[in-house]
């Protein structure tokens, strides 16, 4: 019969834990002091690891078979001490169990639309995120995931477990030659993740610079900027099973990225949060200047002096120049995708509209720029009282106050159904739509 994970197991003689998670990875909780625990995950992928998965599997030896609900009594006993994000280790346990009532998503959220979440929780350890998905399932809470806030309208209040992924920690897994390997605690903003890792001297994400959320969120829509996607720098991440609670590690292939897609928003939608994320980044990685916009920021300066922090400054002069700021205009950016058209459909709009904005694709493949697509048909600037359509970019929807996450809905709907008729292509939301009816 096949083993259905994750397995509890303790060593005979002593208070250590073990929760094992899968073939290849198992948790072990090692008492500190009078009331404390320390958690570290194993891969075991080398020998004395392997072997002691083993045993665990098999329940052999010194470790005993413990049920679940055992397991959860002896683990409470004590709480969970600091730790790093590449060890899975937990943050205090008076954190684990703080949970809030009644919380106005608002501040929570670069649209600023006002929606109450019946509860709120900030996990920062797996455990608090394991704690927060058994809480959620035996007070049959809906569970919503909350990164930075910075990708989703909210519909309506939330009637259930607003969970804030709140890992910290940076730690450098191995250097070899100019190759550095990195794993960053999904509860990390991203943007300040990008200025450390530059400070470092780690490169190859400079052209992500000021994108708002956290490193968390990065990889669910595979984030891209500026001819560079997270894909580009990303090693692999791990995430927990919201059903099981068991941790698994995400290769790049797994993870199916595609142009603001990854497998966490189609086939596994809802079904991981994503604790930690690994970069593999470069002292030498070439710099990425083919857009327009960066050369013309740095053209200034003679090319050859061109360094990645000045590629850094000049997309976030860019950004600043074109993009609202969330702190003074809520917004969660572009609100559309760039719609991706084969080559026949796209001849046959260029037929009719030869200015059309657009990039070919390698694999034969042509993207239009929305925001043409947007403004040609009238929307840049459009002003509905409390919402509208910003005025320098017509993908950023915009939130002037008082409105609600239904109206600004209703404003995407009313451009996508204009955009639609005037052009024959089907444009499609990037924010997430949270309890949309
Ligand atoms: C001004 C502005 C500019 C932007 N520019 C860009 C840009 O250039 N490129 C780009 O790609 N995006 C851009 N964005 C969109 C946004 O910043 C990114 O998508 C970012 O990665 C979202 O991170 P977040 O933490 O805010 O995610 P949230 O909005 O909190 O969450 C987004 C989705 O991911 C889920 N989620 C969040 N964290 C986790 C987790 N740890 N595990 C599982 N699910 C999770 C949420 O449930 C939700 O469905 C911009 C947004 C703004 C406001």
């Amino acid at each position: 019969m096949p083993l259905k994970y994750p397995l509890y197991r303790a060593l005979e003689g002593s208070e250590t834990l073990y929760r094992v998670e899968g073939r290849r990875h198992f948790s072990e909780w090692q008492p500190l002091g009078e009331d404390r625990w320390l958690v570290h995950a194993h891969f075991a992928e080398i020998y004395p690891s392997q072997v002691l998965i083993q045993a665990l599997i098999e329940g052999e030896g010194a470790y005993g078979v413990l049920s679940s609900e055992e397991w959860q009594r002896r683990r409470q006993r004590r709480v969970s001490s600091d730790g790093d994000p590449s060890s899975g280790t937990s943050l205090p346990g008076s954190k684990i169990m703080e949970m809030k009532e009644r919380v106005d998503l608002a501040d929570w959220t670069t649209f600023g639309l006002s929606a109450q979440a019946a509860h709120w929780m900030t996990a920062r350890s797996d455990d608090a995120v394991r704690f927060a998905l058994d809480w959620s399932q035996e007070n049959k809470a809906d569970l919503l995931v909350m990164g930075g806030g910075s990708n989703m309208l909210l519909h309506r209040d939330w009637d259930g477990l607003a969970l804030h992924v709140g890992m910290l920690g940076i730690r450098v897994l191995k250097e070899e030659g100019s190759r550095v390997e990195v794993v960053v605690g999904a509860g990390e903003n991203w943007h300040q993740w990008v200025i450390n890792a530059l400070d470092n001297g780690w490169h190859g994400l400079e052209n992500l610079a000021l994108i708002p959320g956290q490193v968390g969120a990065s990889p669910m829509q595979n984030i891209g900027a500026y001819g560079v996607e997270l894909k580009d720098r990303f090693l692999w991440l791990e995430a927990i099973h919201v059903q099981t609670g068991a941790l698994k590690r995400f290769d790049g292939a797994a993870c199916a990225f595609g142009y603001r897609e990854s497998v966490f928003k189609s086939a596994e939608k809802g079904n991981w949060i994503i604790v930690r994320v690994a970069f593999a980044l470069d002292r030498n990685a070439p710099l990425q200047t083919s857009y327009g916009a960066i050369q013309q920021e740095l053209k200034d300066l003679p090319e050859a002096s061109w360094t990645h922090r000045d590629v850094a400054n000049a997309v976030m002069r860019i950004r600043s120049a074109k993009l609202p700021d969330p702190e003074k205009l809520g917004n969660a950016g572009s609100f559309f995708k760039n719609p991706v058209l084969q080559a026949d459909a796209f001849v046959k709009l260029q037929n009719t509209h030869p200015q059309v904005a657009h990039y070919p694709q390698p694999d034969g493949t042509i993207k239009i720029a929305a925001g043409w697509l947007i403004e040609k048909a009238g929307w840049k600037g459009m002003h509905r009282g409390t919402h509208g359509v910003h005025v320098h970019q017509a993908l950023v929807l915009v939130h002037y106050g008082g409105a609600t996450g239904a109206e600004i809905w209703q404003l995407a709907q009313d451009i996508m159904h204009d955009v639609f008729s005037k052009y024959g292509v089907q444009l499609e939301a990037e924010v997430n739509q949270i309890g949309r009816a």
